[in-house]
This record gives structure tokens, sequence and C-alpha cells, in this order.
């Protein structure tokens, strides 16, 4: 095989090309382009249908009510719109929050912020295996608790959190519970109906749709209620303004509906595949699997290889896309911050990889990759470069 094989699935996916195929439907003079807010004529009122179709099938992905599903930018604005809007908002009750140390960047950030602007952060540890545990959080909440945000599974090493457990304890205490449930969308049958969850995050490029398009799930009963952070012409009732993207919607609604239909079928595929990889890789000498096996989506395997060099390791496997477990600030290499939680000393952290199956992934090319690895670590531990 000469042309590089992509396994980054979780860093982001292809669009499929039955999404596609409904997008540009949405895009030219020919197509369905005018602006969903425009009621007062056919092209606006044709698009607004469109907008409202593809809420069904976000909301039907998780089981909730299509008005219950904001439409936003991505993940990342979903997760500042909820956490700093519910914070803000609900701030004269209290102003701590808890969140987790393996949380997204984009979650991560905005306590960041919220610590700047007067509020107090309690950050769960995670376990050796990455798992934060109901039980930890039980003991952070305080009577001044307003707010806890906990992902849904870690984009990282997979593992799958005990949200039904979180959603337990924040229900019995009235504090508001937000999930960023980005990896777990499409992948994890998620019911909302069951699982009392106030706000819930989701970005379609994860799930085969287009990059630029996400959706906050709001509980609407009993309704949860929360700030806006951007403010203009009261689109999706004034709680994220701003013109309705049409087309990358539609891919959205699209995605998630394929997703639904095919998510029982595609996830038992992808386990075969990733079980069949970790099993040809679990001998290599030295190597390591991050996070918990049992708890562990079924598209992730993250692994480090004791004694190797990480950028050398990086370098050397430049024929397959996978994600390095550090992450580039400007200038500086660092450890990934998750494994650092985990206790993963940072000489090993430094030699993680994230390897990340999808819905185009072959078994060739799943063979060719363990292969490609395995002598590609012999090879580095044969020529012996030193650590770090
Ligand atoms: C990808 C991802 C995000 C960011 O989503 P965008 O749509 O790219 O902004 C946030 N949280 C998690 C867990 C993710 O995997």
């Amino acid at each position: 095989m000469n042309t590089p094989i992509y396994l980054d699935y979780m860093s982001t996916t292809p669009m499929d090309k039955r999404v596609v195929n409904e997008v540009v439907k949405y895009m030219d003079v020919d197509g369905c382009f005018g602006n969903p807010s425009s009621s007062t004529h056919r092209f606006g009122i044709q698009a607004s249908a469109a907008v409202e179709k593809a809420r069904k099938n976000v909301a039907k992905l998780i089981n909730a009510e299509p008005f219950e599903v904001f439409f936003t930018s991505g993940a990342t604005e979903s997760d500042n719109l909820a956490i700093r809007g519910a914070a803000l908002f609900h701030q004269r009750r209290g102003k701590h929050l808890i969140t987790s140390e393996i949380e997204h960047k984009a979650v991560l950030d905005v306590f960041r912020q919220l610590e700047r602007e007067g509020f107090e952060v309690t950050y769960l540890k995670p376990d050796e295996n990455g798992l934060v545990s109901a039980s930890s959080l039980s003991e952070a909440i305080r009577d001044d608790t307003i707010l806890v945000s906990l992902m849904y599974v870690n984009n990282e090493i997979g593992t799958i959190q005990d949200v039904e457990g979180y959603a337990a304890i924040t229900s019995a205490s009235g504090v508001l519970l937000h999930v960023d449930a980005s990896q777990a969308a499409g992948k994890l049958p998620i019911d909302l109906k069951k699982i009392p969850i106030d706000l819930l995050s989701l970005t379609a490029h994860k799930i085969y749709g287009p990059k630029g398009v996400g959706a906050l799930y709001i509980k609407q009963k009993p309704k949860v209620r929360i700030q806006p952070v951007i403010f203009g012409g009261g689109q999706e009732q004034g709680v994220r303004p701003g013109t309705l993207p049409t087309h990358q919607i539609v891919g959205f609604g699209e995605a998630c509906k394929l997703a639904l239909n095919e998510m029982g079928e595609e996830q038992d595929r992808l386990v075969k595949l990733r079980n069949k990889l970790w099993l040809q890789l679990k001998n290599i000498e030295g190597i390591r699997l991050n996070g918990d096996l049992e708890n562990r989506i079924g598209n992730n395997l993250n692994v480090c290889f004791e004694g190797l060099n990480g950028e050398s390791l990086i370098f050397a496997l430049k024929d397959i896309a996978v994600s390095s477990g550090s992450a580039c600030t400007s200038s500086t290499v660092e450890p990934s911050y998750v494994l650092r939680a985990m206790g993963v000393p940072d000489l090993l952290a430094d030699t993680a990889i994230r390897i990340s199956i999808g819905r185009f992934t072959t078994e060739e090319e799943v063979d060719y990759c363990a292969q490609y690895i395995q002598n590609t670590v012999k090879w580095l531990q044969e020529i012996g470069l030193p650590k770090g």
C-alpha cells in the first residue's frame, strides 16, 4: 500500500457520500438556498422545512424532542454555550462548578476562563484506567455547586464514562449536568428520556457529517435556563442567534439518520476490527494499552511503547495517519494531559499513539497497519535511540 492510511477518525471523519448528496441540494441557485428565517416566501419556507427535518433527525439520535435541539457551529461552541451560559445564568445560587481533568480543551478552557471571572472549579481525577467515578463526583458536590460537566466518551483513550451514575447524582442534588457527547453520539445509543441530562453537546464532523455544525441539547421539561453567549437576530429562540447554515444542518441531520440506522451493525464491525488490531499489536515488546479495555468505545486504541523515543516513533509512522498522544502547543510538545492525569509518566506518555478506525476502514488496512507498526517499533528498538 503506498497511499497513507487514515486511522484518525476521532479527530474528524470524512463526510459520507450520502450526506454530501443531500448537502449540495441546499447551496446554489438551482437548489434550496433561501434563508430559513425568511417566512414570507417559498425559498425561505422550503429551507426552514429542511432545517426542521434535520432537527428531528438530530433529536431522534439522542431520543430528545426537536425543540430541545439548538444548532451551533460545533461542539466547541456547544460546550462554551452550555457551561458559560449555565454558570452565568445560575451564579446567584452559587459559584462552584465541577468537571474532570480529562475533558476536551473546549470544556477545560471554558472553566479556566470562568475561574478568572470568579467561579471556583473542582477538577475530578480519573483512575489509572481513565475512568472518573460517580463516587468522586458525589464527594465533590457542595451546597453552592450549580453545574457539573463530564464527558461521555474520552476523545484520546476512548473510555466510556459512567454518565448514568453522574446523572443520578446531579438530578438528586438539584445540580445541572452538562455532557460532551461528541465521541459517543452515533456510536452508543443515547436515551435522554431515560438519563436525566440537562445539556448535551454534539458535533457533525465526528459522525460523517460536515465540519462547522453541531448542536446543544437543552432540556425543556423542566426547562433548563441558560444565558446566551452571543446576541443577534433571535434565531434558535435567541439562545444561539445567527443565520442558520441550511446545507450544514441538512448534512448533520442526514449524518444522524444514517448513524441511528447503522449504529448497531457498524459498531459490531468496528469492535471486531479493533480487537483484531489489538490482538496483533499486544505482543509487541514494551507496548502498553492506555485506558480501560472493557469500558471503551469500539473504534479506539491508545498505546504507549516503553523505552522508545516519542518523536522518532511519530516520525517513523508517517505512512499511517494516527494521532500522536501529545499536543503541540505553539512551539513546545507537551505530553497528553489525559495520560498525565491517569498517572502515566511523561517519557512514556510521549510515545502514545491513538489509533481510531471508522466507517471506511477495511480489514486489509487494519492488517497492514498492524504489520507496519510491528516492523517500525522493532526497527526503532534495534537502532536503540535514547529516550526522551
Ligand atoms: C471534537 C471534539 C470537540 C470539538 O468539536 P468541534 O466540533 O470540532 O468544535 C469537543 N469535545 C470532544 C470530546 C471532541 O471529541
